[in-house]
């Protein structure tokens, strides 16, 4: 199903190395908005031990965003010295690829974090990436996001009464 990620988390730092690598995944993209920083822009430090503690154990890591913002983006990937892709037009496959160019990696090899379905997840299994949906840290979007998220609502509800009956 293009709309249920292969995985469901409460928060980026929910992602262990342990997890990862049950899956084989040596590369993480990451999306920013509400998935690393808040409508604010603001980061939990835990943020930067997690991802760390994910380079010390060999995965490559790459910031792949659709904000058209490049200096709020260049900042995340300052804090946490990771590569960037910015207007990345998720979920088409175009940033998707560019990462997996920049990481060396296979798409089976990398896993996808975001917040959002219809581009963070979509994208991801599009390209056969392992997508990683987690909770958007803040309530507040902006605007066209907010309209999206109802939509989401259901549609996280049905994937998990489906991932419960399958548990069942
Ligand atoms: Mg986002």
């Amino acid at each position: 199903m293009i709309l249920y990620p292969n995985l469901y988390c409460k928060n980026v730092l929910a992602i262990t190395v342990d997890i990862l690598q049950k899956n084989n995944i040596k590369g993480l993209i990451l999306d920013v908005d509400n998935t690393l920083i808040d409508i604010d822009r603001n980061m939990d430090p835990k943020v930067k031990d997690w991802v760390d503690e994910l380079k010390e154990n060999g995965i490559k890591l790459c910031i792949v965003s659709n904000t058209n913002k490049v200096d709020k983006v260049k900042k995340v990937s300052e804090t946490l010295d990771l590569p960037y892709f910015y207007f990345a037009k998720k979920p088409l496959k175009s940033g998707f690829k560019k990462a997996k160019e920049l990481l060396k990696l296979e798409y089976k090899e990398i896993a996808a974090v975001g917040d959002q379905i219809m581009t963070d997840v979509v994208g991801a299994n599009r390209c056969k990436i392992f997508s990683i949906l987690v909770e958007p840290i803040s309530e507040k979007d902006i605007f066209i996001t907010k309209i999206k998220r109802p939509i989401e609502k259901i549609i996280i509800n049905r994937y998990l009464s489906k991932i419960k009956k399958e548990k069942v």
